[in-house]
């Protein structure tokens, strides 16, 4: 039976170990404050509650964190547990001392009643959002630890339940936080908990095969040694070790596998000097054992985002059993093991104010990284150090991540739109707040509603952070004030196309509004004013688009206005012709695009979608209102004279192909084919054959087993056409091709 002064003195010794200038008489006089605060307090195993303080100040030291963090160590319950208070801690032991113990206190104070998978991340990083200082997470995860490793007086719900949030949290936050020794200790002390049947079935496997085991490390010890030895690389310690439990878990889950079956079991590191050393050693072990292509990672030129570096190579061995094989520093080695913790004591004697310079290190060793996860890194600290988010509750245990700086508008905007907006009062902690009251991570939010309640009010978006509540507010005035609205929307316009220099009758006229709405992209005016009133559109935006589009209406109307004067003339010009029994020929005037339009020179021509006409077409022309001529096939339906509405007869005008038209024009094909496997292919064979480009190709099939292409495609005329669309009709199952029109 260890004394509880023999485990103090053990704790002094390792002190003294690593940290000479440690001040003893002081940690001394906290152990035995502690020791005085917690009194006849007992832990659950029946040993005096101070045995606990003095593992976790254990923990730290062989982590060889500093002074304070020892001091914090030994007095992390006392505020939560005792009478002691946060400024007697700060008389005794300064300050600093005294704020890590209360940041520890806040991190004990979280409860976390939900255990919903998406909840965790947010609880990670709620964690490191409330330790201000790296120590207070470092003795957080100690303080785990050591519950952990007592856990078993516990009953068997809480042991669950502790397993269950130290598996979900912590352990990843010392994998984060690059400490692998704690980590590991932590999963395999979880997964006892969690799954006592396979972790009993693991250990067991373990067990009987220990001394097989141990046969089968220390040959391969012996060899790598004698090996270093002969090349005299000085310095190189050699040991193997049987994976963790959890890890083996792990892998025959993931893998599927028996214990028998999986590939790694045994583990084997070789610490050396130098970084040129690791490679020579990694030579040596490939030159004794077969290597596994493809196992081989340089993590020396690659570190892992959580800092980890090494090389790491996975061989044959006798018997064909496959071992790893990790190859690294000293210095790699106290890093990978204790990883922030590691660095946190190079650090030690520089101190700097302020959270950011603390993390400087972190950011320097990381941003020459080109890896994903190292960015991702080096964002959740940024996230957490720089405190750009605050994470809060629900009464229910939920954590709600909202950006720093937001208050109960923006809380209750996160859970549903419509508890904003019937929110009439808010509680945090317990007590009520105004409404611009500013969260802090940790608090507990409840949220008081009313059906009675009269909604947002327009101060709300200024108070709101988050653009989610801003925008469900501003969704809430667009649905329930229309007409409020619509009045403010339709006053904020009139006098921004005042100022244009516009009137409302000037839009409104029935030959302009609807294009000027189509412009604005709404079915009505008062729709629009709408838009205007709840903010959704700017009173400016929506005037200047309006004017832009009445230009383009008076443009196109005078264009339009001139085709049809030279229509005019044209059609007396002919009638003047024939009266003149001279032969009606049409005077060729430039072309445009490759089109005569007669009687008219310099005139806008398209083609039209419907039909898409190409050289050698028989066509005809239509003069458009604003947008020139518009050239259809002659069978177009849409050009046949029993369509032509009675108006518009006099638009319809002789169009013709010039000598210079251009190179290749632009149609459609549609093939319908029974269906099969290869059409597809088929049809582009046929198109390339042809020399025909295809610019865009649609498939649709149909229930009953018919396949039909839509093809768009550039023919240089419709020789070409034709030929491509023989070329397609002899493809197999093909049954139709056909021009689209009209
Ligand atoms: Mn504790």
């Amino acid at each position: 039976m260890v004394t509880v002064e023999e485990r103090y003195e053990h704790l002094e010794k390792t002190i003294r170990g690593y940290n000479i200038s440690a001040d003893l008489a002081q940690i001394r006089s906290a152990y035995e404050y502690a020791r005085e605060h917690h009194g006849e307090q007992m832990r659950r195993d029946g040993s005096p509650y101070i045995t606990h303080p003095i593992h976790v100040a254990q923990i730290v030291a062989e982590m060889r964190l500093d002074s304070e963090s020892i001091l914090a160590a030994l007095l992390h319950d006392c505020i939560e547990d005792t009478d002691s208070t946060y400024e007697d801690i700060a008389k005794r032991f300064g300050v600093t001392v005294a704020d890590i113990v209360d940041g520890v206190t806040k991190l004990t104070r979280v409860k976390y009643s939900s255990m919903e998978e998406e909840q965790m991340e947010n609880l990670r990083k709620m964690l490191f959002a409330m330790s201000r200082d790296i120590r207070v997470i470092l003795i957080k995860i100690a303080d785990r630890l050591h519950n952990m490793r007592t856990m078993e007086y516990q009953t068997p719900a809480k042991q669950k339940k502790k397993a269950f949030e130290t598996m979900e949290i912590y352990a990843p936050i010392a994998h984060r936080l690059g400490l692998a020794k704690m980590k590991w200790e932590l999963e395999d002390l979880s997964l006892k908990y969690l799954d006592p049947v396979a972790y009993d079935e693991i250990s067991r496997k373990l067990e009987k095969a220990a001394q097989e085991h141990d046969q089968f490390m220390s040959r391969v010890q012996e060899d790598i040694n004698d090996r270093l030895a002969e090349l005299s690389i000085p310095h190189a310690t050699v040991y193997g070790r049987v994976k963790h439990p959890y890890s083996i878990y792990r892998k025959m889950y993931l893998q599927e596998k028996t214990m028998e079956e999986l590939y790694d079991l045994f583990a084997f590191r070789v610490l050396v000097d130098t970084v040129p050393d690791c490679y020579n050693v990694l030579g040596v072990v490939h030159d004794i054992y077969k290597p596994i292509l493809g196992r081989f990672k340089d993590y020396i030129a690659t570190p892992k985002p959580n800092m980890y570096q090494s090389l790491h190579t996975t061989c044959i061995g006798e018997e064909g059993i496959p071992f790893e094989v990790q190859i690294r520093t000293y210095d790699m080695h106290a890093i990978n093991e204790y990883g922030v913790a590691a660095h946190w004591k190079y650090k030690q004697g520089i101190k700097k104010e302020g959270g950011e310079a603390d993390y400087e290190w972190i950011r320097r060793l990381l941003e020459n990284q080109e890896d994903a996860d190292a960015e991702e890194f080096i964002h959740s600290l940024k996230v957490d150090m720089f405190a750009d988010e605050v994470f809060v509750f629900t009464p229910r245990g939920d954590v709600i991540n909202l950006p720093a700086g937001a208050t109960p508008i923006d809380f209750a905007y996160s859970i549903h739109s419509a508890i904003g907006n019937t929110m009439v009062g808010a509680k945090v902690n317990g007590r009520m707040v105004g409404f611009d009251y500013q969260l802090h991570n940790g608090d507990v939010v409840e949220i008081n509603t009313s059906k009675a309640a009269h909604g947002p009010s327009r101060d709300w978006m200024k108070i709101a952070k988050s653009s989610e509540a801003r925008s469900k507010i501003r969704q809430w005035f667009k649905r329930e004030r229309r007409e409020e609205n619509i009045a403010q929307g339709r006053a904020s316009f009139e006098s921004e196309l005042k100022h244009l220099g516009l009137t409302v009758a000037q839009i409104t006229a029935p030959d302009v509004l609807p294009s000027i709405l189509k412009r604005v992209s709404f079915q009505t005016l008062d729709e629009m004013y709408a838009a205007i009133g709840y903010g959704g559109l700017t009173s400016q935006k929506a005037a200047n688009r309006v004017r832009d589009e009445l230009l383009h209406i008076n443009r196109a109307a005078a264009m339009a206005k001139a085709a049809e004067e030279a229509a005019a003339k044209a059609a007396l010009a002919a009638k003047a012709a024939q009266e003149a029994k001279q032969p009606n020929m049409p005077r060729k005037v430039k072309s445009e695009k490759g089109i005569v339009v007669e009687g008219l020179s310099n005139c806008l021509v398209k083609f039209s979608k419907c039909c898409a006409p190409v050289p050698g077409d028989e066509i005809v022309g239509f003069i458009t209102r604003g947008y020139g001529v518009s050239v259809h096939r002659k069978d177009c339906p849409n050009a046949q004279p029993g369509h032509h509405v009675e108006a518009n007869q006099g638009r319809w005008i002789k169009v013709s192909w010039s000598d210079d038209i251009r190179d290749s024009y632009a149609t459609a094909l549609e093939v319908v084919c029974k269906d099969r496997t290869g059409l597809l292919v088929d049809i582009s064979t046929a198109m390339s054959t042809c020399k025909v480009n295809v610019n865009g190709l649609n498939v649709h099939t149909t229930s009953d087993g018919f396949a039909i292409f839509h093809l768009t495609i550039s023919v240089t005329d419709s020789k070409q056409l034709e030929q491509v669309m023989r070329k397609i009709h002899q493809i197999s199952n093909v049954m139709k091709v056909n021009r689209p029109a009209g």
